[in-house]
């Protein structure tokens, strides 16, 4: 069994509401591989919402508290996507998940890419949230590009 990103299979969970459907993560989930996640929304974070990007470091550094995750208001969001990242975690742990497909460059989800922090559409390196937990939790963590 898979954790995947809920926007991948077509729910309208991103902050834009944006559908962002990926066929062959679509098909798991037809298969009865996949359960669906929104990291964001488990962590109580309604949609739409203003976007949010993670400031001095990526989902390490945000678990480690080196880093915060700040919607383009200004307000710091950090703890709802630590409250997200730990029910993925628990849901992906209920039903014995060892592998994620979650979406690229999101700051919950990323698995190689985040935008920078800095709200300009440039990405860096790193992981999201989410994607660092599971991560840290020994569960292997590809993108719907990668997979
Ligand atoms: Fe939710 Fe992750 Fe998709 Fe963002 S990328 S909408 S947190 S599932």
């Amino acid at each position: 069994m898979k954790i995947v990103s809920a926007c991948l299979i077509g729910c309208q969970c991103r902050y834009d509401q944006r559908a962002c459907l990926d066929a062959e993560t679509e098909a798991l989930l037809k298969e009865g591989k996949a359960i669906p996640v929104c990291p964001e929304q488990l962590g109580g974070l309604p949609t739409p919402r203003p976007p949010a990007e993670i400031v001095g470091g990526d989902g390490f550094d945000v678990l480690d508290g080196r880093a915060r995750v700040i919607d383009r208001t200004g307000r710091d969001v950090t703890a709802e996507f630590l409250a997200g990242a730990r029910q993925a975690l628990r849901l992906a742990q209920a039903v014995g998940a060892t592998s994620a497909v979650l979406k690229e460059n999101s700051p919950s989800c990323g698995s190689s890419f985040v935008y920078d922090g800095t709200f300009s559409g440039n990405k860096t390196a790193g992981v999201g949230v989410t994607a660092a937990l599971l991560i840290r939790s020994g569960i292997a963590v590809q993108s719907e590009q990668t997979k």
